[in-house]
């Protein structure tokens, strides 16, 4: 069985909706490079008997448990007292540990207060982990499945002792083992659908643990795998990873998690030496703005025009106005010539059209409120499409901005 770890973030004040426990994140990373998977994080205020009752529970189901905050020198800080509460332990004060206090105070050139000693105790059969940055040491106990840590709350004293004391004390005790991780990131399918195609593939599997993360128009699908060795993990990704990567084809867009949409069609467009215009209405320069997020998007992207008005499509893209009288503004053959014109007037070898209604007022009895084509304009044809979202006016927007640039990586991905 691969070991696992609980993690117990300590401080009334993470209860408040001021304060957030960030320090379990950064415990999460370092464990994980060992391979050891976070199964349960708690956090809770500077109560004795909840956190007494909450070590018992984590000790007996988890490997390691490490517990964060509380060492402080005041009353209110318990951590320690509840620790030794929970396993029966006594708490022994530590010479050691009292004169490194001392002349740590003597240092600071401070008085050390009565209660600092508190700080000098130690969990019976517990090893001192130093603070460099802190009068509160650590404290590192074996334990019969494994080991319980407790380490000082703040964030500048906590992380340095958990790469430099923890990690260290636990790579000895752990087998060997590793996570590894494949990410799929999907555009053009709802998470209802995805998991539909997919979950008959991953819900045979406990490992590795797949789950589905939902944006609009933007699906995140991640397999962890846990296993002794890199081998093992990696052939665990195929066995789950390859049947799904069939499965959704060219709806996956990147198997790198931080990679958006934008990112691939630029990279398409350059490995092309192509380059992109856009004509917008309904996303009033959505697109042209994700185009340009990233540094060196000048390579490719030329211009982008939000044509609102009637006029001004017919005055910057060339769009026939007998073309929107007979159409309305809101059809497939003025997004269209939306695309057409913008190609023809940036000289780009693509360009893309936005026109729609995104609400919440405005369309009619065949383009009801949440209706958009979307065109693009590439050397050899135009293309159009018409889809129907809901009538939320930001989803709308949303959704037919990461359509757009979608029908254009399609596009790229085909020629
Ligand atoms: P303590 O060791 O409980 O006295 O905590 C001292 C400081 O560390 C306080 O300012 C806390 O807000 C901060 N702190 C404690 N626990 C956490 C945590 N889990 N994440 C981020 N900050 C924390
Ligand atoms: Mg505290």
């Amino acid at each position: 069985m691969p070991k696992t770890a609980e993690i117990l973030a300590i401080g009334s004040e993470l209860l408040t909706p001021q304060h957030i426990d960030t320090n379990s994140l950064v415990v999460t990373e370092q464990l994980n490079l060992l391979g050891v998977e976070v199964v349960a994080k708690h956090v809770m205020g500077d109560d004795r008997e909840r956190i007494s009752q909450a070590v018992q529970d984590c000790v007996g189901r988890s490997n390691i448990v490490i517990l964060i905050g509380g060492l402080g020198p005041t009353e209110d800080d318990v951590t320690r007292e509840a620790v030794a509460a929970a396993l029966g332990l006594e708490l022994k004060l530590s010479l050691e540990q009292e004169s490194i206090l001392i002349s740590r105070f003597r240092q600071i050139n401070r008085p050390m207060a009565k209660n600092n000693i508190r700080q000098a105790y130690l969990l019976q059969g517990a090893e001192a982990m130093p603070n460099p940055h802190g009068t509160a040491p650590g404290q590192y106990l074996s334990t019969d499945r494994g080991a319980l840590a407790l380490l000082p709350g703040p964030p500048r004293e906590m992380k340095p002792m958990v790469i430099n004391e923890l990690i260290p004390r636990l790579r000895p005790v752990i087998p060997p083992q590793v996570i590894k991780v494949r990410s799929f990131r999907i555009t053009g399918i709802g998470e209802s659908d995805l998991d539909t195609l997919i979950a008959p593939v991953y819900t045979k599997y406990t490992n590795p643990v797949t789950t589905v993360l939902s944006s609009p128009g933007d699906l995140l699908v991640s397999l962890r795998a846990q296993a002794e060795t890199e081998q093992e993990a990696d052939d665990l990704l195929r066995e789950v990873g390859n049947p799904i990567a069939e499965l959704l084809g060219d709806k996956i867009y990147s198997t790198n998690p931080d990679e958006p949409l934008e990112a691939v069609v630029g990279c398409l467009l350059r490995k092309h030496h192509a380059t992109v215009a856009t004509a917008e209405s309904c996303t009033g320069g959505l697109v042209a703005a994700r185009l340009t997020e990233r540094p060196g998007s000048s390579d490719f992207f030329l211009a982008g025009y939000v044509t609102y008005s009637n006029l001004q499509k017919q005055q910057i893209l060339d769009v026939p106005p007998n073309l929107i009288q007979k159409h309305t503004a809101v059809s497939e053959p003025v997004a269209g010539a939306m695309a057409e014109g913008a190609r023809r007037v940036s000289g780009a070898s693509y360009a893309l059209a936005t026109t729609g209604y995104a609400g919440p007022d405005g369309g009619t009895d065949y383009d009801p409120v949440g209706t958009v084509y979307l065109a693009i304009a590439s050397p050899a044809e135009t293309r159009v499409i018409r889809i129907r979202y809901g009538a939320d006016r930001w989803r709308v927007r949303t959704l037919a901005t990461q359509a757009s640039l979608d029908l254009l990586r399609k596009m790229l991905l085909k020629s």
